[in-house]
This record gives C-alpha cells, structure tokens and sequence, in this order.
C-alpha cells in the first residue's frame, strides 16, 4: 500500500508549530478535543443511519473508548462513529476552515510575551491539532460508515502528514497520540495513569450523551489479581452521560454548565451566561442556553450558522436548528430538548410547527429577560454583552415588533451626554430638558464623524443631548419604531427642527423678518443649487458654519441609502 506524503496549509502549520511548543499550562483539554470530537462522529453516524437505513454501519452499541498503554506511552481514543473517507482526512484534518483561525495567528504573532500567549490559545478553539500539545507523533486511522476501505493518517506536525489506505480498518476513528516522554518533575501530567483519564473525562466531558469507556490495562489487571490469571479486564464507563439540561439547577456546578457550553459552541472560553428553562403541560421542553463572552467572526456574514441544538428526549436531531431562535439571536448557543418531536422531525416541519412557534417566543422572552436582569444586576457582564451583540440585537427593533419594548429597554447608545458612558432611552428621556419634546440622534460613521457634524452645532449650543448611533442597522430601527414613551425619535438631520419654537430671545416674527431680509440671498442660491436641493431656508441650528444639508423628514439618510444599495434594493 503506497504512502503518500501532503504538506499541512499554512495557517495549519503555524497552528501545528504553536501547539507543539505551546506553553499552555492546561493541556489537559486535548482529551476533551478528541472525545468531543469523537462524540460528534457518533451523533453524525446515528442520525445518517436514521435518514438512510441502508447504509452498511452498526449502530448497535456507539461508544467512545479510552486505551492506555504506559510502557509503549501511547494514548488512543477510538469511536465507532461515522469515521472519515480518505478525502475528507486530507480536508478536515490537513486544513483549517475556521474563519477565526487567521485572526487568532495575527494576535499571537502580536502577543509578545508566554502569558499573552497563554491567555489566547485559552480563547481559541484548536481542536484535534491540541494532541500535539502532549504527543510527538499523531496517528489516526478510520473508515467512513458504508465505504470499505479506511485512511491512516499520521503527522509528526512538523509540516508534513503522511496518507493511507489501509484494508482492515474498523468502522469510525482511532485517534492514537504517541506522548512525549514523561517528565519526573511532574506526575500531574501522566496521560497514561487510568486515574488521570477519569479526573479528566468527569472534568470535562461527564455529559457526553454516549459512554466513555476506558479498558484497563490487561498487564495492570493481572498484576493486582493475585492468583496472575489474567481475565478479560472489563471496561468501565467513566462519564454519567447525565443531560444537564434535564437536572434541577442546584445538582449541577457552573463549571459543568460550562464545559456544555463549550463542547457545543466548539468555544474555549466560559459563556457570559447560563440561561434554563424548563417547561411542562402539553408541549414539554427543557433548555439550556447560553451567551458567549465574544462575538464570532462572522456573525454578519451571509452563512453564518445559527440556531441550537435540538434533541428530542435526549437523543441528539440536529445542529443549528434555527427554527428555535429569531435571527437577531444568532449568537445564542445552546439545547432545546423536546419530548413531542419525532425523531424524524426535518427543518421544514419545525418552520412550520405551532408548538416550535411557541417555543420560539417563549425562548426568546427569556433571553432578553436574562439580559434584563443582568443589566440590572451585574452592569459590567451587562456592558460586555452589549460590547459584544447589542449591534446585533438592535435588528429585532426592526424584525420583532412584539418584543420591541423588551429590546428597547436593554439597549444603550453611544450620548453627547458622556464620553463613554451610554445611555438608555430610559435615561435619555429622563434628563430631556424642559419643553424638549423629542429624542434626537444622529446617525454617521463614527462618534468623531458625527460630533463634528454642522448639525451639532445648535444642539451642543443648548445643551440638548443628541445620541451617537453608529451601526448601519441604527436608521433603520430609529425609523422603524418612531417613538418611545410618546416621544418622538428624531434624526436632527432630517427634516425641521426648531429648536427656537419656545426660546424668547428668537421669537418666530423675528425668524420672518430675516427671512425676508435674506430673501434675496435665498433665492439666488436655490437658483444655483436647483438640481440638488428641494428648498434653501435660513436656520436656527448652525452656530459656526455657515449652511448645511438636512434631508426631508421621510427622506433616506445618505447611509441608509447606501445600505439599501448594498442589498440590491
Ligand atoms: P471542530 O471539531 O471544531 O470542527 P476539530 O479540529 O476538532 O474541529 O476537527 C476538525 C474536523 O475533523 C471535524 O469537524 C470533523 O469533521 C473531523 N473529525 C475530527 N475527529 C473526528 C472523528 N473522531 N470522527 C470523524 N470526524 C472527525
Ligand atoms: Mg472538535
């Protein structure tokens, strides 16, 4: 059988390199890389022989399976899962896809220091690449459920990975990892001690829906049995394969919580927040969401996968069922477990399911009353989260009207009232000054861009706060909801703003009395500007430069027509 020899994708490389000589102090969490990834493989295999019950596999008894040898110092952890054709090892394994991969090497190379280095690879997901933080040699061997041939895969990482083709492989994959040799210093870090394994897998992976069983070493066993008959040791199950989402709140630790989190949002980081729910009565349901502490990459791009994942009485149905979350929520992470659902149930159903409807709003209150609540609670987790999705929540101003409020209320904008500080409309609307009768924003590129705008200009005079909406999504919703609390939201760009409608000093005869003094001027200038303009007036609003453009109250803003522009509209 020929071996063939790949060099890894640069970026892999680079990753390869970071893993190898990695000073990351928990390198534990490569055990939970692989069985997490193993896990997958069953749920995949499961569900693939649920569409397609011809498909050449067994099914009877997925497992995940932990070896250790000490003397051979290898490490294997073996699924029968749905395995990988020769292809797709080359592709999945030989090549990174995640799109925040790219940013994540551009940080290092800036992060001078071992702790700035720490702190990112704690961030960064790195996947079936961790091995290499405790191994020298990798070697992974598989064989896609229905082909008949399997791939040996194996990789010092160091720029180079070897392929084959191998006769007698076993359904699904065997990843072994060749450890480094031991270090004396520190027993704490002995991949090949039975006990270490069990610390390990009850740490990080005891929710894995499918047994982690690990076989004893055969020579261990006859050793303690003292007759030195050696029997078939028997393996022993190490996770509870308990669903956290199903257990009351108090038996179960944040840290559990959060290594659910991070199996499923394939994040390295703790979520901001742990959001259980629970429902009985016709249509039963339990959930466990979370926020993220940082928003992905590519959460504004066009196939950004959204939505959580749905079980149907513990067993795993799909990945980012969006159906179960509005978009504006896309970055909410998490599982829904329906008791109701045919396990055939596809995504067309579940557009269409009352009871997910439901579900869905039921869902999505709760989320945004948790965002209330930290809001009140705990204002820095609050502020990180806006930091992180507020641009994204904003959408739902436009796209949900029922849960307007609720968005309103949890949402803060940039102000002329402070520097950094952000203010709610809540707030807004309490400082309003007398006989203000409006909420005024102006929307532009930057806060910088804005405050320097002419339309400032009479608002700062007065003291009037204005609020500093940057996102390209803020005209819209502004536009979109009108008012709050009887208060109209008005862009001081658009339209006629007459500040001086109550201020003595400029009573409205004095304004028409310029206006014919000015007459000619105006004229003249509508005369040279015809083509551009609607109507030149005189105005109250400047107070250093001499004229600027307002649009019409129902005119696009020149972003908003950008933005429409780019949707092709
Ligand atoms: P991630 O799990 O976040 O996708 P990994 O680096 O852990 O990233 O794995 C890369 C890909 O390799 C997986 O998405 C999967 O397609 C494939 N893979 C890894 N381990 C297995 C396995 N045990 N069985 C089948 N496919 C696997
Ligand atoms: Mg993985």
């Amino acid at each position: 059988m020929s071996t063939e020899t790949f060099e890894f994708q640069v970026e892999a490389r680079q990753l390869l390199q970071l893993m190898i000589h990695s000073v990351y102090s928990n390198k534990d969490v490569f055990l939970r890389e692989l069985v997490s990834n193993a896990s997958d493989a069953l749920d995949k295999l499961r569900l693939e022989k649920l569409w397609d019950d011809s498909l050449d596999a067994d099914v009877s008894d997925l497992h995940v399976e932990i070896d250790v040898d000490k003397d051979a110092r290898t490490l294997t952890v073996r699924d029968n899962g749905i395995g990988m054709s020769y292809d797709e090892v080359g592709r999945l394994i030989g090549t990174i896809a995640n799109s925040g991969t790219a940013k994540f090497l551009q940080e290092l190379k800036e992060a001078k220091d071992a702790a700035g280095e720490e702190g990112l690879i704690g961030q960064f997901g790195v996947g079936f690449y961790s091995g290499f933080m405790v191994a020298d040699e990798v070697t992974l061997l598989t064989r896609r459920a229905g082909e008949s041939q399997g791939t040996r895969w194996t990789s010092r990482g160091e720029g180079t990975y070897t392929l084959e083709t191998v006769d007698d492989a076993p359904q699904g994959t065997s990843v072994t990892l060749h450890l480094k040799p031991a270090d004396p210093e520190n027993q704490l870090h002995d991949y090949t001690s039975p006990w270490k394994i069990r610390e390990i897998i009850k740490r990080y992976s005891d929710f894995i829906t499918w047994p982690v069983r690990m076989v004893p070493e055969a020579s261990a066993a006859a050793a303690a049995d003292e007759s030195g008959e050696a029997e078939a040791p028997e393996p022993e199950t190490l996770n509870s394969m308990k669903a956290l989402w199903a257990r009351s709140r108090d038996e179960v630790s944040d840290d559990e919580y959060h290594e659910l989190y991070k199996h499923i949002a394939h994040d390295w980081r703790d979520p901001l927040e742990t959001i259980r729910l629970q429902a009985e009565g016709t249509f039963e349901y339990q959930s466990l969401l979370f926020l993220p502490a940082h928003a992905p990459q590519d959460l504004f791009t066009r196939d950004f996968k959204r939505g959580v994942q749905l079980y149907v009485k513990r067993v795993f149905i799909m990945d980012d069922c969006e159906a179960l979350l509005p978009p504006y929520l896309r970055f909410v992470k998490g599982v829904v477990d329906a008791a109701d659902l045919s396990l055939n149930v596809s995504r067309e159903i579940l557009q269409q399911d009352r009871h997910i409807e439901l579900m869905r709003r039921r869902l999505t209150k709760k989320v945004l009353s948790t965002v209330k609540e930290m809001k009140t609670k705990d204002q820095e987790r609050y502020d990180t989260f806006w930091r992180e999705f507020g641009t994204v929540l904003k959408e739902g101003l436009v796209t949900d009207p029922e849960n307007r409020d609720a968005i309103l209320a949890v949402a803060s904008f940039a102000t002329t009232h402070h520097d950094t500080e952000p203010a709610t409309l809540k707030q807004y609307v309490e400082r309003m000054k007398d006989g203000q009768e409006d909420i005024y924003y102006l929307t532009g590129e930057s806060r910088q861009s804005i405050e320097n705008s002419p339309h400032m200009e009479a608002f700062r005079d007065r003291g009037i706060e204005v609020l500093l909406l940057t996102d390209a999504v803020d005209e819209v919703w502004a536009d979109a909801v009108g008012e709050y609390e009887g208060k109209k939201l008005r862009s001081v760009a658009k339209g006629q703003i007459d500040l001086d409608a109550k201020d003595e000093e400029t009573p409205d005869a004095d304004r028409e009395k310029r206006t014919e003094e000015y007459a000619g001027l105006l004229a003249w200038m509508k005369e040279q500007l015809d083509e551009d303009i609607k109507e030149v007036r005189l105005s109250s609003r400047l107070t250093v430069s001499p004229a600027c453009v307002v649009s019409d109250a129902h005119d696009l803003t020149p972003a908003l027509e950008n933005m429409y522009r780019a949707m092709g509209q």
